[in-house]
């Protein structure tokens, strides 16, 4: 599989028709009434009933044969290192995998598994720098990757937080793997990266490798990071008592993770719901881990959550699409006029016992994935590693 992002070489207009289900990925209105998605240039152009849109034109026509569009998955907490290859578990082309899960977008939560990774303020500045430009740079199979998260150390000032912001740098890494592990230093430091537009995370729970330390409520609670990354533990959680302090102490995201503890998991998105906060739940698999990588992770978790947290399928597909999207300020993740034109389309896994796509994710079935598609231009077409889908979409024209 070539490693370089296919690039659209002029104007391109691509049009997916016979859509039997719309998922919008905004939990306010989960399902569109519409069959039809046009793209120009890699951005959604319009979305309705064919014979209501213009189709004409089309460089790329898709038949959906009647299967599910939904917007690509998100995946809100990744560990890359450089290029596809992971040597937490020496693996290459795990980019490439998850791309055959549904993910087109991922965002790092620190390239921590880097070996030999810099701990000094200028080392680990370079780091975040080089990792920002390089996953930019080369997108494996077309996969968006927010990389560049600087895992912050004691010794840093509130200029290193400018100089970053002004390379380029906008996330930082999970809070707690480095030398911050303290309160009131992780707050100083996560309001300087906010002031400079640098979203923050944090390690909730206790230690997920040897190196790693405890996270606690407390801590997670006066660092006050824009999400709670991976509330059910990576994999160790905190108790649920604390799990509960953290979603009712503060608005931040609520982020489960594939690599976590998944009853934490479920007492979270029970208490989110309890709040009516589901709007707060984001989903990560917080891979390549300990725990391996896990090309079906987000799709396991929105099957997970479904099927045992008794969340209709349409509105788990939400947590991994337009709620991380709307958190993070990316351009994808929900079916809107305007956004980039990020699109997985499944069917029901053949021999489902699931009347239809959604009530077999509420059965806790994955579904199949039949095509990929990033920037308006098809990456993937029949998954290799989802079981298969009943009905897979056909190109029919270029
Ligand atoms: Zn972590």
């Amino acid at each position: 599989m070539a490693h370089d992002a296919p690039q659209a070489t002029g104007p391109s207009k691509l049009v997916i028709r016979n859509i039997g289900l719309l998922l919008s990925g905004a939990m306010e209105k989960p399902i569109l009434d519409a069959d039809t998605v046009v793209a120009e240039n890699g951005k959604i152009t319009a979305i309705g009933r064919a014979k209501d849109v213009n189709t004409e034109g089309a460089t790329t026509i898709v038949d959906a044969l009647g299967t599910t569009v939904a917007p690509g998955l998100i995946d809100s907490h990744v560990h890359p290192v450089a290029g596809d290859w992971t040597p937490r578990q020496s693996q290459v082309n795990w980019i490439d995998s998850y791309l055959h899960g549904g993910v087109t977008t991922m965002i790092s939560a620190g390239e921590v598994h880097m070996p030999g990774r810099p701990r000094d303020v200028v080392g680990l500045k370079a780091m975040a720098i080089f990792a920002q430009r390089a996953f930019w740079t080369l997108r494996p199979g077309g996969v968006k990757i927010h990389a560049g998260a600087p895992v912050i150390e004691c010794e840093m000032v509130e200029d290193d937080f400018k100089e970053l912001a002004a390379a380029g740098v906008k996330l930082l890494g999970e809070v707690g793997l480095g030398g911050v592990k303290d309160g009131p230093t992780a707050r100083k430091m996560v309001g300087w990266a906010r002031k400079y537009g640098i979203q923050s995370t944090i390690h909730t729970g206790g230690p997920s490798i040897p190196g790693s330390g405890l996270i606690d409520k407390d801590v997670v609670l006066e660092a006050d990071t824009d999400v709670v990354g991976h509330i059910n533990g990576g994999h160790t959680a905190l108790p649920d008592d604390q799990i509960r302090c953290i979603c009712e102490g503060c608005k931040r995201g609520l982020e489960l993770v594939h690599n976590g503890n998944e009853r934490s998991a479920l007492y979270t998105l029970r208490t989110a719901r309890e709040m009516g906060d589901l709007s707060r739940i984001i989903l990560g698999t917080d891979a390549p881990a300990g725990s391996g990588v896990q090309p079906l992770g987000i799709l396991r978790m929105i099957s997970l959550l479904s099927s045992l947290g008794d969340v209709p399928a349409e509105i788990a597909f939400c947590f991994a699409t337009g709620n991380t999207a709307r958190m993070r300020t990316l351009d994808c993740g929900l079916i809107e006029i305007g956004r980039s034109a990020d699109f997985v389309i499944m069917d029901k896994a053949q021999h489902s016992p699931g009347k239809n796509i959604l009530d077999s994710v509420q059965l806790g079935d994955l579904p199949g994935v039949g095509m990929t598609i990033i920037d308006g231009i098809v990456r993937t077409q029949r998954s290799r590693n989802t079981p298969p889908a009943g009905k897979v979409p056909e190109i029919v024209g270029r």
